[in-house]
């Protein structure tokens, strides 16, 4: 009996020191970093909720937010982001978490806010950025939006505010905001700092508990651009050069917030000629570095004409993959294919490489098409 007692101390004791000698092993391991996933909701919706429209020049806030959301979501693409749009947006590639019926489903039942907050969750990002235009006559210049509420999820210390609504509405306060709340100010304060000098006023950083940024995990902030109601404004904002700007210093913020990642990824796609044999094309990744981390693959997706296949490169050397698209795959149609090329990380991330496009014609390549994309970061 007594053996018996003492033999079971040993064996827990000899679990809980091999426990203790594993736990140090594994927490000795460097961490890679993980690929921030970001979520942008362009407010609105093109076609159904036009936003703030300026009657002078029919210059509409949904166009712009989907203008100003699509650019931003393809840059952080370009740089290694894991990124997704709440509704599509008509010429974007970025995929979407909802379809535009569900978004219109979600209006039909007054409920579009909570349909998209609810996506949003459901993806557990690490930000979500919510891209809005605002309305109020000649009022100009761009604001950000941060709410210390988070209902549901943080009710410490809630008090109420009257007033910030106007017509005694008010909004909820959070005297001990939770780090997703604190995170989102964070983000706020960045894209102050980087928006400066871009050539309309800055106006305020507000704390309001508007729908997405107050219901969301996440650090979420609304961005309101500019006023679409000022007419030389509004032109401003739908200028495409100062999109672009604009989602330039919105790019920048991010990177700011997450910090330099970890993984640098890097090579060229390239598909050659002298490789079209019985309707199938080569399609390469070449010169592959990775920084901080093993290239365990490659995947390139090929698209034509709304069609994408994702094919897995094949292990050519270190530094080299290559895949085989065969054109029955697309019906042999020819013409012109799109290909995007990720290679994955020892820890099963993706991360894109960059695009190259080749002419099909008559089963046969012409030309050597390829683009050297710059250093990605992960
Ligand atoms: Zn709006």
């Amino acid at each position: 009996m007594k053996n018996s007692v003492l033999g079971k101390v040993k064996i827990i004791g000899v679990f809980l020191m091999t426990f203790f000698l594993l736990f140090l092993c594994f927490s000795s391991y460097p961490i890679s970093a993980k690929v921030p996933t970001i979520v942008i909701n362009p407010g609105h919706l093109v076609g159904r909720d036009s936003g703030a429209v300026n009657n002078n020049n029919n210059i509409q806030e949904a166009t712009l937010n989907a203008e100003l959301a699509s650019k931003v979501a393809e840059k952080l693409k370009d740089i290694g982001y894991d990124v997704f749009l709440t509704h599509p947006v008509t010429g974007c590639s970025i995929p979407a978490l909802l379809t535009t019926q569900q978004v219109i489903d979600g209006y039909n039942s007054n409920s579009s806010l909570k349909t998209i907050g609810d996506a949003i969750n459901s993806k557990n990002p690490d930000l979500a950025i919510s891209i809005h235009h605002n309305s109020g006559g000649n009022a100009s210049g761009y604001e950000f939006y941060w709410s210390s509420y988070r209902a549901g999820i943080d009710n410490t210390d809630i008090y109420k505010v009257y007033g910030l609504w106007g017509n005694g509405d008010f909004s909820w306060r959070d005297k001990s905001p939770c780090n997703a709340a604190l995170k989102s100010k964070d983000f706020a304060e960045l894209l102050k700092a980087n928006f400066s000098g871009i050539g309309i006023p800055f106006r305020n950083i507000i704390e309001r508990d508007d729908y997405i940024p107050a219901h969301t995990k996440c650090p979420s902030v609304l961005i309101e651009a500019g006023f679409v109601s000022n007419d030389n404004e509004s032109r401003k904002l739908a200028d495409n050069t100062y999109q672009n700007d604009e989602a330039n210093r919105i790019v920048k913020s991010i990177k700011q917030l997450f910090g330099e990642v970890a993984v640098k990824a890097s090579g060229i796609v390239t598909s050659e000629s002298s490789q079209v044999n019985n309707n199938v094309f080569s399609v390469n990744a070449e010169q592959l570095k990775m920084e901080g981390s093993n290239i365990s693959g490659v995947s390139f997706e090929v698209y034509k004409n709304g069609k994408i296949v994702w094919y897995d490169g094949i292990y050519k050397s270190a530094d080299k993959f290559t895949a085989n698209v065969p054109t029955k795959d697309f019906n042999y149609e020819t013409g012109l294919y799109g290909i995007n090329a990720y290679v994955k990380d020892s820890l099963g991330n993706h991360y894109r490489l960059g695009t190259t496009f080749v002419t099909v014609a008559n089963t046969k390549i012409t030309g050597k098409v390829e683009r050297l994309e710059s250093e990605t970061t992960g």
